[in-house]
């Protein structure tokens, strides 16, 4: 089977600041892939380039079959690759609903078409639903996050791509964010997550690949990353000698 996004030895600088090296990822169609790493390791880097928000220096990306290395964001955006940037940026000063619409700009000429995904967003964030006429600039941390997943669900992806969800929630709030990211999922959509929570991460993806420094350190499936001494060391919080027993 030939994968949904593949990413092939990226070399991605900042003018002539070079950022990441070697980067070689896959994402299969149906799956959920994680990129863990501390602060500063690149994960957001290669998720820009693989959204079109950064062209890389070398190296080749690939969706769905076609070239797209060179395609700019909101082309890609039109063959179905979503960013959610960290940060929840919503449009403090329109409407929930006002938010969701801009994410289905795609189908600006179809009004039925963007009511039914409205629906469909009202129907998987019910919070959402009740603020529809509330401004988003007030809404909570966590419903803002909804919100900006919602919007980016509006252009019905198949590949999502989301830099730390769970940054500055709440725990329970985060298990939320969660739950609904594998429902999306579950729904068709592929999803490449960027976290900083590699627990969390870890739990909710199938593979996963670890940054260090610009470089891709360690990759595979969840479970063996979790077994992993350096994953245990520096992201799981537990010690070797632990992790041993
Ligand atoms: P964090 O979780 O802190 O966002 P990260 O793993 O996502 O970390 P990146 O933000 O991708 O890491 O940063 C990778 C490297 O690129 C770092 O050395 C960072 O200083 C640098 N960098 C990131 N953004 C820029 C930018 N806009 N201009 C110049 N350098 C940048």
């Amino acid at each position: 089977m030939s994968a949904l996004l593949a990413a092939e030895r990226l070399e991605l600088a900042y003018g002539q600041v070079p950022a990441c090296r070697e980067i070689t990822l896959h994402v299969d169609e149906g799956e959920i892939v994680t990129l863990i790493g501390a602060n500063g390791a690149g994960k957001s880097t290669t998720l820009r380039a693989i959204a079109g928000a950064l062209f890389p220096r070398a190296g080749a990306i690939r969706f769905a079959g076609r070239d797209i290395t060179r395609l700019p964001s909101h082309e890609r955006s039109k063959l179905g690759i979503a960013l959610v940037p960290e940060g929840r940026h919503v449009f403090p000063f329109l409407t929930v609903r006002e938010n969701l619409e801009l994410g289905g700009f795609k189908f600006r000429k179809n009004a039925a078409k963007i009511r039914s995904l409205i629906d469909r967003m009202f129907g998987m964030f019910p919070r959402l639903k009740a603020r529809a006429s509330q401004n988003a600039g007030t809404l909570s941390g966590g419903e803002q996050q909804m919100l900006v997943l919602g919007r980016a669900m509006m252009s019905e992806p198949r590949l999502l791509c989301l830099d730390e969800p769970s940054l500055g929630l709440a725990p329970l709030v985060v298990q939320d964010i969660f739950r609904t990211i594998r429902s999306i999922n579950e729904g068709g959509t592929s999803v490449l997550l960027v976290e900083q929570n590699a627990r969390y991460a870890l739990e909710t993806a199938s593979r996963g690949y670890v940054l260090q420094t610009g470089s891709i350190i360690v990759s595979g499936a969840c479970s063996m990353l979790k077994q992993d001494e350096r994953v245990q060391q520096a992201y799981l919080g537990r010690s070797a000698a632990v992790a041993a027993q």
